[in-house]
């Protein structure tokens, strides 16, 4: 199926996509929403960045739009369930955007910010309610979210529920629906426990599996620049210095490393904002509103903020720390080569970092091109047979 029109979408909806300036459907459209519309269930392999969230929420607005049907207080016809407030808010958005038109009423509940206004958002009951786990239960517990009208349930992002440990409050969720309705489960992994909540939830679901993790990471231009820790912020100024660089993503593996490399920048007229968790939502939501409108060129980020940010046209993904974790580096580039873009993602290594390049190595099966071009590049000790050798001659430099 190569374009949306195939796809029997309504007109509304067939505006919305041409608007957002979508061609053709991305491979997990393709083969997720025929069998959506069919009402069927549905178990997705796919992370973010393979146009999941329009894989699911443009048949949902199209079934809720074909059959209207009045939401009493505090009722939802469909929930969507996700990890991160940044996830819950940019699938609102899409939501909101794809739905323009059809009269239907979305809301969106997480924690960090008062009860009040979500509450009134569910007073006449929502068409639509995006949540995370944690805050939900607490509406829920007071009666302010009601499922007998629940027609359609979606878990987004399983594997990253479990990793943040929600997926106690996912099952006590789950417990308050109906039996009957339309079931979606994404994940980008399958660990066992996932798939075991995938068979207990899904009833005869179709299966799409998309963007196998090399794919990615081919489309991405790579470098590693091997360097002395001491060195890091100078490269990353010189670097950012390039003004073709034009909306770039650091990650750093701390929170304090992350508004480190922000003052860092300020002293050198670099315009740069942090998100990571100890940031409010009202902070983290303007460094991104600010990153996306292109007032700030760089925005400063932790994994677990970044996880699912949606941000186009990101141009460059720098790690200013390598993650611990091989699949996080593949995340984390897979930021800048979003829905068919090229990116390039360059990645800081220090002495200490070396044995991560290579486990980064192995996962993505090839070697990182070493960038030898800037001022500060040293090889670090570990790279070299003789060690002491190596530092001598780093120190001679
Ligand atoms: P997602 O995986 O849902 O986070 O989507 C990743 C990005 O792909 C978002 O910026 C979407 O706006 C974009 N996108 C989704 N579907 C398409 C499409 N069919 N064509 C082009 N871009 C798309």
């Amino acid at each position: 199926m190569s374009d949306f029109k195939s796809l029997n979408l309504l007109p509304s909806i067939m505006k919305a996509i041409e608007n957002k300036g979508y061609e053709v459907p991305t491979p997990i459209q393709s083969q997720a929403i025929p069998h959506l519309l069919k009402g069927k269930d549905l178990l997705g392999i796919a992370q973010t960045g393979t146009g999941k969230t329009a894989a699911f929420s443009l048949p949902i607005l199209n079934r809720l739009a074909e059959n209207k049907v009045k939401t009493k207080p505090a009722r939802v016809r469909t929930l969507i369930l996700t990890p991160t407030r940044e996830l819950a808010s940019q699938i609102d958005l899409n939501v909101k955007l794809y739905g323009k038109g059809l009269k239907l009423f979305s809301t969106v509940i997480f924690g960090g910010v008062g009860h009040r206004p979500q509450i009134q958002a569910m007073s006449k009951g929502v068409d639509i309610l995006v949540a995370t786990p944690g805050r939900l239960l607490d509406l829920m517990n007071d009666g302010h979210v009601l499922f007998e009208q629940l027609e359609v349930f979606v878990l987004d992002e399983a594997d990253r529920m479990l990793d943040m440990g929600f997926i106690r409050d996912v099952k006590k969720i789950i417990s308050k629906l109906p039996e009957k309705r339309q079931t979606l489960l994404f994940s980008a992994t399958m660990p066992n426990d996932i798939s075991m909540l995938a068979t207990s939830l899904l009833k005869d679901p179709v299966r799409v599996e998309v963007t196998p993790q090399a794919t990615t990471v081919e489309k991405i231009e790579q470098n590693v620049n091997l360097l002395e820790r001491s060195n890091k912020p100078l490269l990353l100024k010189s670097i950012l210095k390039n003004r073709s660089f034009k909306r770039v993503l650091v990650f750093t593996k701390t929170k304090h490393g992350a508004d480190r490399v922000v003052k860092h920048l300020d002293k050198e007229s670099i315009l740069s904002a942090a998100i990571h968790g100890n940031k409010s939502q009202g902070a983290r939501e303007r460094a991104l509103g600010n990153f996306r409108a292109g007032k700030i060129r760089v925005l400063v980020a932790t994994d677990i903020a970044a996880r699912g940010i949606d941000v186009s046209n990101v141009s460059h993904v720098i790690n200013y720390n390598l993650p611990d974790d091989p699949k996080s580096y593949v995340h984390r580039i897979g930021r800048t080569a979003r829905a068919g873009n090229n990116g390039v993602a360059i990645s800081f290594c220090d002495e200490s970092e070396v044995k991560l390049l290579k486990s980064i190595e192995k996962f993505i099966k090839c070697k990182v091109p070493v960038d030898k071009t800037h001022p500060y590049h040293g090889a670090p000790p570990h790279l070299s047979k003789n060690p002491q050798a190596n530092r001598n001659k780093n120190r001679r430099k």
